[in-house]
């Protein structure tokens, strides 16, 4: 079996995506680690995610449950559409997805997510509580450091900017703007910096590279004043 779907980072009914099982040999089919809105995580068959599975099995259950009650309101928590849900969700795919956007700068530098929240929504809401404000966002506390519950808080951004080595703000000639922010303005595609900042995949690959995302957004700059 040559190719396969990619259901990497779906949401699909109650499950979301994380990642794909590596094969056995006795396997026919392609597996995904879910993450369940319920908090359970579960194993799902590539070829029934979407078809006949949505999710661990606990939609099922409520279902019958609730058509014996006559009560046709099966959600189980409440927190899948919150801010905290898809802080979560994002911070496992940037360090467990190779497909990610962000993954070269997280995962690739082997930033990792412990074992308790990769595994469950719920633990990583008990450890963090909820978003403090708009203006928090989810900050490691040692920048080399793993998404766990030692090192990670709250912070704003202006806290965060003050204890990181390496921030997203970078400022050239006088203008201060988010990575973002500077490749729109420059021109490129939001994924440039972060494809220069790849490790290469094969010797052949003479393209060059970049020690950080800021070292390759100076460089997206640098040829952008040259242009004519
Ligand atoms: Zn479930």
């Amino acid at each position: 079996m040559a190719g396969f779907v990619d259901h990497t980072g779906k949401k699909v009914g109650r499950l979301l995506v994380m990642y794909r099982i590596p094969r056995q040999p006795k396997d026919r089919n392609v597996f995904w680690h879910c993450q369940c809105d319920c908090g359970n995580t579960t194993i799902a068959a590539g070829a029934n995610i979407g078809k006949t599975t949505f999710s661990c099995g606990c939609l099922a259950k409520e279902t019958a449950a609730n058509l014996l009650r006559g009560n046709t309101n099966n959600r189980t928590h409440h927190m899948s559409k919150s801010l905290e849900y898809r802080i979560w969700g994002k911070l496992l795919q940037r360090c467990l997805n190779p497909n990610n956007l962000k993954y070269p700068i997280y995962g690739e530098r082997g930033i990792t997510v412990c074992d308790r929240w990769k595994d469950s929504f719920e633990a990583f809401y008990a450890d963090m509580g909820p978003k403090p404000s708009s203006v928090h966002s989810i900050d490691r506390i040692n920048n080399n450091g793993n998404y766990e519950p030692s090192n990670c808080r709250w912070a704003t951004a202006g806290e965060q900017v003050r204890n990181r080595s390496v921030t997203n703000f970078i400022e050239i000639d006088g203008v201060t703007l988010c990575v973002a922010d500077w490749v729109k303005r420059l021109g490129f595609y939001k994924s440039k910096p972060y494809e220069m900042v790849k490790k290469r995949k094969s010797a052949k690959d003479k393209t060059p590279r970049f020690e950080s995302v800021e070292a390759a957004v100076r460089e997206l700059h640098r040829r952008h004043m040259l242009k004519p």
